[in-house]
């Protein structure tokens, strides 16, 4: 049994028994969008959680702030207010520039999503799932940095060792909190996960992405909007296009945030200068919508999108790996967010069925369930995702079907179904069945 443990300042003390020897049901490392949303879950189906995270609310995140409708479906699912009046701001769809061409794609009309997507900064928007977790009974600890795993003798996670910063920066000591699972959902570069011995996959594709912000009067556009065309020159001169694209998204609040993101899967992938990319790209832009340096009210940051399954086992010896973590950024368009709350929704469910199990034995065998359920959700995707993103590291690939493709309305709307994974499964139209038709064909990621 581990050793009997104090709780981090501020939070309720810990009671333990012999009936009752850990700190908690399960601990979640990290409180960003996986992290909450699998303790909201988690305490709303009766289970103590313990969710830790480094920061303090409100803080700020490098992201595009962006949410598709399968976002929003899962902040429906956790009860959070996405109304305007609750300060979130309404997309219709996808407005593609490129090739000479503006094409509007409203969301596709789907039984099994909303048919509107939203922007809000991750200032608040962390903090909104965070507060939604607590309030469903999930013990959230900020100011707690996990500092690695606590291991049993057959080398199974059975809970954490964690240091909490004080309100005046002082450290506390560092402490142990048990529990019989775990679930990583800190971010990409995942230390627990390390620290258990799983290493990132590098033979699964991973995008790098910018982002800063601009006092625009497009500040309330109620499309989100990405640019094709990012092109880069290689020493002799010669121009290339790269797998990628650049977004203008409005925040609603007087700011736009803007950034690209690019893949790892062309040769000048390496090479590129994403800040100097970046300006060179918004330089072209209206004098008028203010995307210059005077104007800028953040600095350009960026953060690494792990991608199609890049980190697995998704479960091993008592730790389940959700969002960032697991390497669940999609590889067609470079959205996290969704991922990150439906893998943790779905860690939930499965921790859930596991620790109503009578017998070690039988809790096992229900939690390979969770591989397997992301096995069977997005591993055909994903693999499809693998062939896009390679295909489209050729410059010639990507020039071709901004060209070629932009100017088929058919086709465009067929194509933001695939790359924002936006299909009913069952009775939708002949575009999900051949979708969801290939999705099912391609291997497991
Ligand atoms: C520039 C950029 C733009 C992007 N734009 C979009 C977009 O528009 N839409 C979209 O859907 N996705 C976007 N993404 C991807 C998205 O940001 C991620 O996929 C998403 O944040 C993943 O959520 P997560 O909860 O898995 O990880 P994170 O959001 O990284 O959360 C991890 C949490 O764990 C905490 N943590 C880390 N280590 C510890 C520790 N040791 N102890 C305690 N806590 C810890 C962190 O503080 C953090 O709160 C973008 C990414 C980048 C880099």
């Amino acid at each position: 049994m581990p050793e009997p443990t104090t709780a981090p300042e501020g939070s309720a003390p810990v009671e333990r028994s012999a009936a009752r020897p850990y700190d908690a049901d399960v601990i979640v490392v990290g409180a960003g969008p996986a992290g909450s949303s699998a303790a909201y879950h988690l305490a709303t189906a009766g289970l103590d959680v313990l969710l830790l995270e480094k920061t303090a609310f409100p803080r700020e995140k490098v992201c595009g702030d962006g949410l598709t409708p399968r976002a929003v479906k899962e902040l429906i699912g956790m009860g959070i207010d996405t109304s305007p009046e609750a300060g979130w701001l309404h997309n219709q769809g996808l407005r593609i520039v490129g090739g000479g061409h503006h094409l509007q794609l409203p969301w596709p009309d789907l039984a099994s999503f909303p048919p509107y997507g939203l922007v809000r900064t991750r200032y608040d928007f962390d903090e909104i799932l965070a507060r939604a977790a607590q309030k469903a009974g999930a013990r959230l600890h900020e100011r707690t940095n996990v500092t690695g795993p606590v291991l049993d003798r057959a080398g199974r996670i059975t809970g954490v060792t964690a240091r909490t910063t004080n309100e005046d920066g002082t450290r506390g000591p560092e402490r142990t909190l048990t529990a019989p699972l775990v679930l990583a959902a800190d971010g990409n570069s995942s230390r627990l996960s390390l620290a258990m011995g799983l290493r990132r996959r590098e033979d699964r594709p991973m995008g790098v992405a910018v982002r800063t912000y601009y006092t625009s009067p497009r500040h309330d556009d109620d499309w989100l909007e990405s640019w094709l065309e990012l092109w880069t020159a290689d020493e002799s001169g010669k121009q290339s296009l790269l797998p990628g694209y650049g977004w203008i998204f409005g925040v609603g609040d007087g700011t736009v945030n803007v950034g690209l993101g690019i893949l790892n899967t062309s040769t000048a992938f390496q090479h590129v200068d994403y800040k100097d990319l970046l300006k060179r790209w918004l330089d072209q832009t209206p004098a008028e919508w203010g995307f210059r340096d005077e104007n800028m009210t953040q600095p350009v940051r960026g953060a690494a999108l792990p991608m199609g399954f890049n980190r697995q086992p998704h479960y091993s010896r008592g730790m389940l790996l959700i969002g960032d973590a697991g390497g669940m950024v999609n590889p067609f368009n470079g959205e996290g967010i969704a991922y990150a709350m439906e893998s943790g929704r779905i860690a939930a469910d499965v921790v859930a069925q596991a620790l109503a199990r009578e017998t070690p034995d039988a809790r096992e065998r229900a939690l390979t369930a969770y591989p397997a359920t992301l096995k069977d959700v997005y591993g055909g995707y994903y693999t499809l995702g693998r062939v896009f993103v390679k295909l489209i590291g050729d410059p010639r690939v990507m020039q071709y079907a901004t060209k070629y493709g932009l100017p088929r309305p058919t086709l465009m709307r067929f194509t933001l179904k695939m790359l924002a994974n936006l299909t009913d499964p069952s009775g939708g139209d002949a575009m999900d069945r051949v979708i969801n038709g290939l999705s099912k064909v391609a291997p497991a990621a």
